[in-house]
């Protein structure tokens, strides 16, 4: 197929037939990728089995890892979705906005949609753009991130277009994504919630809300995850460049004298204070020290032009486990495959 791609222009005006039009190819079955805020989406209409398989195919995903249900405005759940109390409360402090919570699903959200699970993800997107394509489409709309699988999520429509031209309908171009990591999902319990992935929505916001915030263990170390984890997405690879990424943990000095002290020529992923400390290296701009947003904004960029880089390995400093930088942790260590040395500190 012929994947049309679309610069949206002004988006609070004159895209007002682009929009039209996406919303009539999602709501005949069709993919439309589409600007968020957290990453790029790939659409489809989520009350319709046919169109999300599609979605599945222009991945290559696997069917047991769900999509999220997007909506304009959070009272929409109710047509497909037990909403509670805290989903609202949650709604009226996070929504719009990169907060995703799990629901008991009802029968209108097909079985393709969920991974066949009993419950079904929700999430209201802060950008224009997603909420106006929505609203367009008439229908929620079912969409994980505009990658292959496997690859890192895509932060702008370039990045989509490299990997899904020829597979979707159509992109809408929106710019770079400000946030650059997925939202933060999580799922709602008796005693509280329970964090599944971290992202821009801290755990001690959360906990503004609801009153228990447990993390999950397999947010910080993925093998916790098992073959039955509570959100399938934690099981697969992600993330993953194609080159080698391998971590480094220590301080800011450990990981400069680390990286000079190897042999080969190498890719490093450097914080902004340290760009000039590397003698035998390509450098990649991570964001400053103490920048988590720059770094969650820069983070898959990075990693998707690390491929072009032709080195035969990258190394990074392992971020800290402390809430900012969770979201970065949980994504960095996937796309290393869990591959973390120490540096001399
Ligand atoms: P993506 O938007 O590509 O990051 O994919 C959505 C992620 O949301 C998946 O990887 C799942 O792990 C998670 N998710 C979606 N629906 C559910 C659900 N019903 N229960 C648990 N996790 C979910
Ligand atoms: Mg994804």
């Amino acid at each position: 197929m012929k994947t049309e791609f679309i610069k949206l222009t002004d988006i609070e005006d004159t895209d007002a037939e682009t929009f039209l039009r996406a919303g009539k190819i999602l709501r005949e079955g069709g993919l439309v990728a589409f600007p968020t805020e957290t990453v790029y989406g790939l659409g489809a209409n989520a009350l319709d089995p046919d169109a999300a398989r599609k979605i599945y195919a222009a991945k290559g995903r696997p069917a047991d890892n769900p999509l999220i249900v997007h909506v304009a405005d959070p009272r929409e759940a109710e047509a497909f979705a037990v909403t509670t109390p805290v989903y609202y409360a949650l709604a009226q402090r996070f929504m719009p906005g990169p907060l995703t919570v799990i629901l008991d699903k009802k029968p209108l959200v097909p079985d393709s949609v969920t991974g066949g699970l009993d419950t079904v993800a929700v999430r209201c997107p802060g950008h224009i753009a997603a909420r106006r394509l929505i609203q367009a489409a008439g229908v929620p709309i079912a969409a994980p991130s505009a990658n292959l699988s496997g690859s890192p999520s895509p932060t702008t429509a370039e990045h989509v277009l490299a990997d899904l031209s020829g597979r979707v309908e159509m992109i809408l171009d929106g710019g770079a994504c400000a946030i650059g990591v997925e939202s933060t999902v999580i799922r709602l319990t008796d005693e509280g919630c329970t964090l599944l992935r971290p992202g821009e929505v801290l755990p001690r916001e959360l906990a503004s809300v609801v009153k228990n915030v447990f993390v999950a263990p397999a947010v910080l170390d993925p093998d916790a995850a098992g073959d039955h984890p509570q959100s399938p997405g934690m099981k697969y690879r992600h993330y993953a460049p194609k080159t080698k990424l391998i971590l480094v943990e220590g301080s800011r000095d450990a990981f400069v004298d680390f990286v000079n002290s190897r042999k080969d020529f190498c890719g490093v992923l450097a914080y902004t204070e340290d760009l000039k400390r590397f003698k035998q290296a390509k450098i990649m701009d991570l964001g400053g020290e103490n920048d988590p947003a720059a770094q969650m904004h820069n983070l898959f960029r990075i990693l998707r032009e690390a491929d072009h880089m032709q080195v035969p390995v990258i190394y990074a400093p392992l971020p800290p486990k402390t809430d900012e930088y969770l979201a970065l942790y949980n994504r960095i260590i996937r796309a290393a495959g869990c591959e973390v040395i120490k540096g001399r500190s």
